[in-house]
């Protein structure tokens, strides 16, 4: 299957093929023929499955094909919004720009990022300017209504992405709020990684009979990620770390915690011990999230501390280990976590710490997996309080990298 098959045509399609998409992934496959004939949409996909590009393409394709009558547009005198996409956080939205940007290839079509945490002076005059697209996290978009300077009157396509997340933040307030001001004749797009009911009920108050479409998440690569489970206090979690760090072949490594708060510990434990490290979570400065992205992006500062939030969305290549240093509360999140070592065929570890307290997440990720996660027992930090493998399990395979087994390793950053 061809992106020319399911519709699109030029100039998009050329600006696909310039970033080297040959086949479209399962979603797109499934997504773009519907949203091409204008309807409306409730799609269970994750992020990293292709989604921005699944519902970006076929927007951007419509809005060619039915530009404004010439009159509407010197009525008045900028272009009005068509399009608005909701995202739950600011990496997002601007990874959704960085993709529209590339999509609309020289088509001509302009867009703006709207989020908090940054100046808006240039976000207002990009409005006032007159953009066809917004990409909006919903507070920043709310003050800037509320001043006057967004005007979604003419809105023709609203999408909602990572509903979920969007509900977990508290932002359903605000969503209602907006939709109050976008014409009720539209077509509707909402994404979401699960599908719990009270997404389904703001599906249905928010969607036209809308096309359903399921992408299972995409499951680890046992090939290329090679998952290990270290049972330690958690008290001596960062010890176990630090010589990790130093140790493995770690040249790019992602470190994710369940809070802001345990994000900065481990961030200033990591630089006490002088290793180069940064962390994003939602309370940094934007200007400060940016910086430690791109650090990481470039491998200046190749150790990046994040919590879920802040990084969802996150698409940096060559990340050789992610680590858990603490295991996530949903079980779907350790997937989406690991997923992003191991790509186009590389190898990647992730490394997971499991403490007192954390056995029970522990069992609801290991359900989800289907098998056990492999453990590593002989490290320096072996908490006494580890289950024993039950007999009727398969056994685990058990291999040790210790500061002392593979002294010529060592890495220093
Ligand atoms: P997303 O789920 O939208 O965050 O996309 C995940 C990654 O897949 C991004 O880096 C996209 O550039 C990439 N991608 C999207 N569609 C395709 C495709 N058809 N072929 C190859 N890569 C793709």
């Amino acid at each position: 299957m061809a992106f020319s098959k399911l519709g699109i045509n030029e100039p998009i399609l050329s600006a696909v093929a310039a970033e080297g998409y040959t086949i479209p992934t399962q979603i797109q496959a499934e997504a773009i023929g519907p949203i091409l004939a204008g309807k409306d949409m409730m799609g269970c996909a994750q992020t990293g499955t292709g989604k921005t590009a699944a519902f970006a393409l076929p927007i951007l394709q419509r809005l060619l094909e039915h530009p404004l009558p010439k009159k509407k547009q010197s009525d008045r005198h900028v272009r009005p919004i068509r399009v608005l996409i909701l995202s739950p956080t600011r990496e997002l939205a601007n990874q959704i720009g960085e993709s529209i940007k590339v999509y609309r290839g020289e088509s001509g079509l302009e867009y703006a990022v709207i989020y908090g945490g940054v100046r808006q002076k240039p976000q207002t005059t990009a409005l006032h300017h007159g953009v066809d697209i917004v990409v909006a996290t919903p507070g920043r978009l709310i003050d800037l209504m509320n001043q006057g300077h967004v005007d979604l009157h003419s809105l023709e396509v609203f999408v909602l992405d990572e509903a979920d997340r969007m509900l977990d933040m508290g932002f359903i307030d605000d969503i209602w709020k907006i939709l109050s001001y976008v014409p009720e004749k539209r077509q509707s797009l909402l994404f979401s990684a699960t599908m719990p009911d009270k997404i389904r009920s703001l599906a249905n108050a928010i969607l036209h009979d809308p096309v359903e479409v399921h992408i299972a998440p995409e499951m680890p690569a046992a090939d290329t990620i090679e998952q290990r489970l270290y049972f330690v206090e958690w008290a001596e979690k960062t010890a176990l770390l630090r010589d990790m760090l130093a140790t493995e072949e770690v040249t790019r490594a992602l470190i994710f915690t369940r809070t802001k708060r345990q994000a900065d510990m481990v961030t200033g434990g990591l630089k006490q011990a002088g290793v180069k490290v940064d962390v994003i979570h939602s309370d940094r400065r934007q200007k400060d999230r940016q910086r430690a992205l791109e650090n990481f992006r470039s491998g200046k500062v190749p150790i990046l501390v994040a919590s879920d939030i802040a990084a969802r969305g996150l698409d940096v290549d060559d990340i050789s280990h992610v680590i858990n240093y603490e295991l996530p509360q949903e079980p779907e999140v350790y997937i989406h976590r690991i997923g992003r070592t191991g790509r186009a065929g590389q190898r990647g570890v992730s490394a997971s710490f499991c403490s007192f307290g954390e056995h029970l997440m522990l069992e609801e990720i290991e359900k989800i997996l289907g098998y056990k996660i492999p453990i590593i027992e002989d490290h320096p930090y072996a908490s006494v309080l580890a289950p024993k493998p039950k007999e009727e399990t398969a056994p685990r395979k058990i291999t040790g990298v210790t500061r002392n087994r593979r002294p010529g390793r060592k890495r220093k950053f």
